[in-house]
């Protein structure tokens, strides 16, 4: 062999070398690039699923906070009925007739020692919620002169009368408001999505339990506030 042929054999082979190392490189970059891929779309994957799942944790976690200062002011509205005659609240304290602080929150909850508006008024789901509070009282129990340990009209038992909830953040209403002529605020006041649309609102009853309850707007044009109209309307309590 002359010695130019062996040079070229030898830039032969040197150049087959060089390709084979560019193709396994090319082929290990691909590689890497793919499992890049598949990582990310694990991770993406992973997200997708966790995400819903601390959302609707959070959400439970708030509709029971909401339950806790539901409760907090159940226990107040019965020291109040232990030294009212088992009124759970006083009647015509309302917003804007009377400021936020000196609505009826304000007597019923001096009875345990708390601020005039405390933060058990407050649902943590309810995001600066206008004049300072959350829930709201069934005026139709006070109106009907349903009081503590007593049942609604046709035997309606007080496990099924609802005696506060969640009002609408940018309504500042202390009452969902008793009307003699029948109509009612119930759509306007009332919030029956607080908590979401499987969790709803929470309802005090007036047995103390509390419940969350889907809206029913299957019901539309009946106002589940009210108690049936057997009862009838007495003076307002002391
Ligand atoms: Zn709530």
């Amino acid at each position: 062999m002359t010695p130019v042929a062996t040079q070229l054999g030898r830039k032969g082979r040197w150049d087959m070398e060089t390709t084979r190392q560019n193709r396994r490189r090319a082929f290990t970059r691909a590689f890497t690039l793919v499992e890049l891929l598949v990582v990310i779309a694990i991770i993406a994957l992973l997200i997708s699923m966790l995400v819903p799942a601390l959302a609707n944790a959070r959400r439970q976690a708030m509709s029971v906070k909401c339950k806790a200062n539901m409760k907090q002011c159940y226990l107040g509205m019965s020291m109040y009925a232990d030294n009212n005659k088992d009124w759970f609240a006083p009647p015509d304290l309302g917003y804007p007739e009377h400021p936020a602080d000196k609505c009826w929150p304000s007597v019923v909850f001096a009875a345990i020692k708390l601020k005039p508006l405390p933060e058990i008024m407050l649902c943590p789901a309810d995001d600066e919620p206008l004049a300072g509070h959350s829930f709201i009282l069934n005026d139709h129990v006070i109106k009907r002169q349903i009081r503590r340990g007593k049942t609604g009209g046709g035997g309606i038992s007080s496990s099924d009368i609802i005696l506060m909830g969640e009002k609408k953040t940018d309504r500042g209403d202390f009452y969902m408001e008793f009307k003699q002529e029948g109509s009612s605020e119930f759509w306007q006041l009332v919030e029956k999505y607080r908590h979401g649309l499987q969790l709803g609102s929470n309802y005090l009853m007036l047995d103390g339990h509390i419940e969350a309850k889907a809206p029913k707007e299957a019901e539309g044009g009946l106002d589940p506030w009210d108690i049936p109209a057997t009862q009838p309307v007495g003076p307002p309590p002391p």
